[in-house]
């Protein structure tokens, strides 16, 4: 059994959950799989990711061979950009929900507060190669998810990669129905975003920590840039545990009260990535993970920067 947190809407989150951004094709069906059998139940995925078709076959596999029942997962997607204009929601969570062949999601986020203009491109930019906003307020589309839950498409909702004004906003907003659950942010010992999960917390709101490995395999990883599965204070940590880097690096998060989601599509990683409730992390050692803080982000969210609510300029 995975230890959960309690969600403002009263449903548990499993804290550990599987990643699905940059699974292969032809190797999420497996991952998934290999997931569910090892013990996982929530899993994070996105429509932008474009493999839900496949995460879908992967559950649908484990509740037909009595692995699992629907009910005992958690399954989680997000709205992506170009579909924040209100009138656009409802046929973007029906797509997911068709995708993973799912009558409901347990949770659905809205992946940035950067609404974009619709369209077949995930990334539509101008001749300057500036992401084109939709002009949309993520209030609104805010208002268009709560009608999800009303319909019964989700549980509950979210967001991710909102900043403090942003949250602060979307709890201020005139006629509030739902509270986001969970904010979903980057977050590691070089990004520990002390001061947005307080925030987070204080209002309720869970935190779910993304990229917990530092997401070596981002396609733009450039060599000279600090490597948490390399950092000598992890490893020097995860040996006297006699645990692997990434273990040390999942467990810093549970201990925190973050839920965290660390992809993999190495079974014998999926599994690993799981033995984490055999051990704690001393106090000490937890203080010498918050201290390699360096605020490094492996997203940087370059391709929005001038967008009107790009959430990185706030200082948290
Ligand atoms: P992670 O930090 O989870 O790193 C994934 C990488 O680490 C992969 O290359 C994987 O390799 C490797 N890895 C996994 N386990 C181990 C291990 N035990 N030992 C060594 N290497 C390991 O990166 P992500 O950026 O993928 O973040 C996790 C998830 O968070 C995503 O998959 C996605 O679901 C979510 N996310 C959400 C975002 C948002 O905007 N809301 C943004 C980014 C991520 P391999 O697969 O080859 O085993």
């Amino acid at each position: 059994m995975i230890p959960s947190v309690t969600l403002n809407s009263g449903a548990k989150m499993p804290i550990v959950g599987l990643g699905t951004w940059r699974v292969e094709q032809g190797k999420v069906i497996e991952a998934v799989k290999v997931a569910i059998s090892a013990g996982y139940r929530h899993i994070d995925g996105a429509y932008v990711y474009e493999n839900e078709e496949e995460v879908g076959a992967g559950i649908h596999a484990m509740i037909d061979q009595g692995v699992v029942k629907r009910e005992e997962l958690f399954v989680v997607s997000k709205l992506w950009c170009t579909f924040h204009v209100p009138s656009l929601v409802r046929g973007a969570c029906e797509k997911t929900l068709s995708d993973l062949k799912l009558d409901y999601l347990d949770l659905y986020l809205m992946h940035f507060p950067m609404g974009a203009k619709p369209g077949d491109e995930f990334f539509p930019a101008d001749e300057n190669n500036k992401f084109i906003s939709d002009g949309s307020s993520f209030l609104d589309t805010w208002e268009a998810m709560e009608r999800l839950v009303d319909a019964g498409l989700v549980k509950a909702i979210g967001i991710s990669n909102f900043n403090k004004d942003q949250i602060e906003a979307v709890l201020n907003k005139p006629g509030l129905k739902y509270k986001p659950v969970i904010n979903q942010i980057e977050c590691h010992p070089y990004l520990i975003q002390e001061k947005l999960i307080n925030y987070c917390h204080s209002k309720g709101i869970a935190v779910t920590a993304y990229s917990p490995l530092g997401s070596p395999d981002r396609p733009w990883a450039s060599s000279d840039e600090p490597s948490l599965l390399k950092e000598p204070k992890i490893t020097a940590i995860a040996k006297k545990y006699k645990k692997t880097p990434a273990q040390v690096l999942i467990r810093f998060h549970i201990q925190r009260n973050v839920v965290v989601i660390a992809k993999s599509a190495t079974p014998h990683r999926i599994k690993e990535n799981l033995q984490l409730f055999d051990f704690e992390l001393s106090d000490d050692d937890m203080k010498t993970m918050l201290s390699l803080n360096n605020n490094w982000r492996a997203f940087k969210m370059e391709w929005a920067s001038e967008h009107k609510d790009f959430p990185l300029k706030a200082e948290y």
